[in-house]
């Protein structure tokens, strides 16, 4: 199956307005149609109206880092997913493992939030991702199905086909220690596995799964042309436009390379 591939960009709480606009002009500059895949730039909330209006008709596609699961009401310092519909978004990223473990956010919180957004046709990027306590308990797996399950507890198979997956191993976020690309792929196809099981073969197959932590340059494209690895989430090497550029090419040739070309 040929997936769209994804390079995706999270700001996390970085730059203001008037920066978010000066990248914009900047990546614009150098931007141009890509083959194959898809750039999303999840800037914080205050940047999105004048990212939407800078990316209006070009291929750069908006995303939120957040969002409530309830659409209105008492919640205060909270977004919901009409509003962030409002603001042009595409995708929001869910679960990231920073909202996890500072903001002491639940799986089954998140599989609220992934259900809400899917009715509002928004495609949660839903960040799952083991510690390296974890990881060093031979847990990877048991903590990675544990909350992919509960975060896509309910959704129907429909609903399932908007969904991105991210597999972020917490310590690789941040700290420029990146998993092996085969380390990578092997939770990916266990990923890919357990949404077989959930919601079919055939849904399964068309899910895009990112792979995040600490993402470069110099070595997305090992890792995008892993069989089911289908593109990246990237934290700090987005901040850079020219850093960000160069994973979106890094991609396209991945691309290249998995549908046989170059
Ligand atoms: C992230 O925060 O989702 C992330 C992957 O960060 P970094 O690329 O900086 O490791």
């Amino acid at each position: 199956m040929n997936r769209t591939l994804i390079a995706a960009g999270n700001w996390k709480m970085h730059k203001t307005i008037g920066e978010a606009s000066a990248y914009a002009e900047a990546f614009l500059a150098r931007m141009r149609e890509f083959q194959g895949l898809e750039v999303v730039i999840c800037p914080p909330f205050t940047a999105l109206p004048v990212l939407r209006d800078q990316f209006y008709q070009t291929p750069v596609r908006l995303g939120a880092q957040n969002v409530h699961w309830e659409i209105q009401g008492a919640f205060t310092g909270e977004i919901s997913a009409p509003m962030l519909q409002e603001l042009g978004c595409r995708y929001v990223i869910v679960g990231h493992s920073e909202r996890r473990h500072i903001f002491r956010e639940t799986s089954e919180e998140v599989g609220w939030k992934v259900k809400t957004l899917c009715s509002f046709h928004l495609s949660p990027i839903l960040c799952v991702g083991e510690t390296l306590s974890e990881r060093e308990a031979g847990k990877t797996r048991e903590v990675v199905q544990e909350q992919l399950l509960q975060g896509v507890a309910h959704l129907t198979p429909e609903e399932a086909q908007s969904l991105v997956i991210a597999y972020e191993p917490v310590w690789a976020i941040g700290t420029g220690r990146a998993s092996t690309p085969q380390d990578a792929e092997e939770v990916i196809r266990f990923i890919r596995e357990e949404l077989a099981s959930r919601f079919g073969q055939e849904v399964a197959s068309g899910i895009r799964i990112l792979y995040g932590g600490s993402v470069a340059p110099e070595n997305v494209f090992d890792f995008v042309v892993q069989e089911n690895i289908d593109g990246t989430l990237v934290g700090g090497a987005s901040l850079d436009p020219g850093k960000f550029l160069k994973i979106v090419e890094e991609t396209e040739r991945a691309f290249l390379r998995k549908s046989g070309g170059a």
